[in-house]
């Protein structure tokens, strides 16, 4: 019997290939390597290089593989590209989501993990920490496209009692494999982290700081920086619940602590050795000031204890995995 993971070529997919890889469990990964690299993934693991939405592909893959249990990272995640795409990203994430569910529900495949997102909660009212049952108003076609995979899946779980669900809201994942065997590779990536890392090593020119007049202690946006392998093992943990019998289950992956973007840079300055200049800019849309999650439900329910919560290692092992990026593209 197999796990399928959707999407296991890219950053938060090769993790939980890794992850479960480790703890000896057999993996079949799906990739269209649209923005994922296959080079990433353990030599024994099979990639099957094809989209979600081929639905005959996908139930010839469960059938081959014995697949028990789904993993759904696969999907477009560039929040201004959903806005000036939205039916793209409708297509890819929700469509696409769709068939997967339906696949996994006609071959009996009853347990499904999907990768969520703190999107869903748009700007929240509040600064303090986000519960799950707080408002869902996503304010981008992603928030929208990602909620309304949820929501078929509430509805699926609902309508097909043997059918369970557990749906991960991300808060900013960072990192990378503290073995140095995954990590962020899309050159293409906007994340904080990154672009400070880049920044450092050289790779980019300069980089910008989006607003410096939120109301927050030192004036930039505040978020919940979640280790990756730390989401990897919440996804892990999922999954050996809905095994056991477990209902379905919506909950956050964040530490509970925020950082603002000059605490991750001065992070970033320790970590490299290097006093990189930065442009004050003017706040970027859509931005709220602070985003950090109550992940009580993550801890209570699924048993999760993060084990890397300390934003200097997740800096470090993300400027590792760089350094590694760079040599490998010179
Ligand atoms: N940010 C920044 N400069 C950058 C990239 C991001 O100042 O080059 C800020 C961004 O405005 C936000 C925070 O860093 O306040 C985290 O942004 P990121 O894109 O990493 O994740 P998001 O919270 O948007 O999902």
């Amino acid at each position: 019997m197999s796990v399928l993971i959707t999407g296991g070529c890219g950053y938060i997919g090769s993790h939980m290939v890794w992850e479960l890889h480790d703890s000896g469990e057999s993996v079949v990964v799906i990739d269209n390597l649209s923005t994922g690299f296959d080079w990433v993934l353990p030599k024994d693991v099979p990639l099957v290089v094809g989209d979600i939405g081929d639905q005959a592909l996908v139930g010839q893959v469960i059938r081959d593989h014995g697949v028990n249990a789904i993993i759904h990272f696969a999907g477009s995640i560039v929040v201004p590209d959903s806005v000036t795409d939205p039916l793209g990203y409708y297509f890819n994430n929700t469509v696409k989501s769709r068939g997967l569910i339906e696949e996994a529900v006609s071959a009996g495949v009853n347990s499904f993990i999907f990768s969520s997102t703190a999107a869903v909660y748009g700007i929240p009212d509040t600064d303090s920490p986000i519960a799950e049952d707080m408002p869902l108003q996503p304010i981008s076609p992603y928030g929208s496209s990602k909620l309304m995979t949820e929501i078929m899946l509430r509805d699926a779980a609902f309508a097909y009692p043997d059918f369970n669900y557990t749906a991960l809201r991300y808060f900013n994942v960072a990192g990378a494999d503290p073995k140095g065997r995954a990590g962020q590779s899309t050159p293409r990536a906007t994340h904080l982290i990154k672009v400070a890392n880049q920044t450092a090593l050289g790779d980019r020119s300069h980089m910008d700081v989006f607003g410096t007049d939120y109301n927050t202690p030192d004036g930039t946006c505040v978020r919940d920086y979640i280790h990756v392998s730390d989401l990897a093992k919440a996804h892990a943990l999922a999954l050996a619940r809905l095994r056991d019998g477990g209902d379905s289950l919506v909950a956050n992956c964040g530490y509970g602590h925020g950082y603002s973007v000059l605490q991750v840079l001065e992070a970033v300055k320790r970590a490299s050795g290097v006093d990189f200049a930065v442009n004050y800019v003017d706040r970027r849309a859509g931005d709220p000031p602070s985003l950090v999650a109550n992940s009580e439900r993550a801890g209570s329910v699924l048993g999760w204890e993060p084990s890397h919560a300390d934003l200097d290692l997740i800096v470090e092992t993300a400027l590792s995995w760089e350094r590694m990026l760079l040599q490998k593209h010179t």
